[in-house]
């Protein structure tokens, strides 16, 4: 499975584990020499999944490191006989789902996969879905909208160089317009942003604002000022979430395609799913990863 550009091949060769690995052998997704494995779950959501699930199938295979399978799931108000995702076949998840409840042995199927250490990636608005089935709010750490409120938990931000849980009541979830925002690091020693300018400027998308949820063992990434704030608050945009032995990504931005298409999506997107089938990332950093100084310089894929 050798589809990496000559770029990437180059970039790849600076990666932390490759170091000592001949540049024409990294070909392949995983130290072991096979490919990372990923199931994409879609079929209901608020957002088109029809529009989204291709793109981000074609980011990650376009890596040449990942295969990517899609599972959708049967449309509102039919039967979900059928419905079976063998999530443990998968290096790792992507929820691109907000719907209808799944029934009860799929929700316990996928809370076994990800303690057992599975890999998890909570995609946009797969962080509003599900606000009734427990497990899933901790595996989210945070979510919003559909009746989140301060009984699902503390609001999670980031101020003064820290993340900070609020606990006062309110709703959960606020979403401000589409518009170009800088996306600030907060933890840029992690390994999916590590090498990411501290500042990077993404296209027009929407910001969730005001998310709430049992917020235990968080990590915040990254994170984005609202609208008409001083900038020293950050609303949380790139998490990591430990449940159990299993890792969780959640990236709360990538409205609709296009938004998925721009390089301070995909670059988070990529390593982030890498990172939660592995627990390593040697994805590189683009070259072109829109710093403030240069915001976008690569021609949107197809
Ligand atoms: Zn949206």
């Amino acid at each position: 499975m050798v589809r990496i550009g000559f770029g990437w091949l180059l970039f790849w060769a600076a990666a932390v584990w490759s170091q000592e690995v001949p540049v024409e052998e990294i070909t392949s997704g995983k130290p072991d020499g096979s490919v990372i494995t990923v199931l994409i779950v879609d079929g209901q959501s608020n957002h088109n999944w029809r529009e989204t699930t291709p793109v981000l199938k074609y980011n990650l295979e376009e890596t040449g490191l990942f295969e990517v399978d899609v599972l959708t799931a049967p449309e509102k108000g039919r039967s979900w006989q059928g419905f079976q995702p063998d999530f443990g076949q998968y290096d790792a998840v992507v929820l691109n789902y907000n719907g209808n409840p799944w029934p009860d042995e799929v929700c316990q199927d996928l809370e076994r996969y990800v303690a057992g250490g599975g890999g998890l990636v909570i995609y946009h608005s797969a962080n509003n879905a599900f606000p009734q089935w427990s497990e899933y709010q901790k595996m989210i750490g945070v979510g919003a909208w559909q009746g989140r409120d301060e009984r699902w938990g503390p609001r999670l931000y980031w101020e003064n160089g820290q993340a900070i849980l609020d606990a006062t009541p309110g709703k959960a979830g606020k979403n401000s317009p589409q518009r170009i925002r800088a996306i600030s690091l907060c933890e840029p020693n992690h390994p999916i942003v590590r090498g990411f300018p501290p500042r990077f400027m993404h296209q027009a998308d929407e910001l969730y604002e005001q998310l709430r949820g049992p917020a235990e063992n968080v990590t915040i990434l990254a994170g984005a000022a609202p609208d008409g704030s001083d900038g020293r608050r950050l609303e949380p945009v790139l998490m990591t979430i430990a449940y159990h032995q299993g890792r969780v990504f959640h990236i709360t931005y990538g409205h609709a395609g296009t938004q998925c298409r721009s390089v301070a999506f995909i670059a988070p997107f990529v390593r982030g799913v890498q990172w939660a089938a592995l627990g390593l990332v040697t994805i590189p950093v683009p070259p072109d990863m829109p710093a403030e100084e240069r915001p976008f310089s690569r021609p949107i894929n197809p």
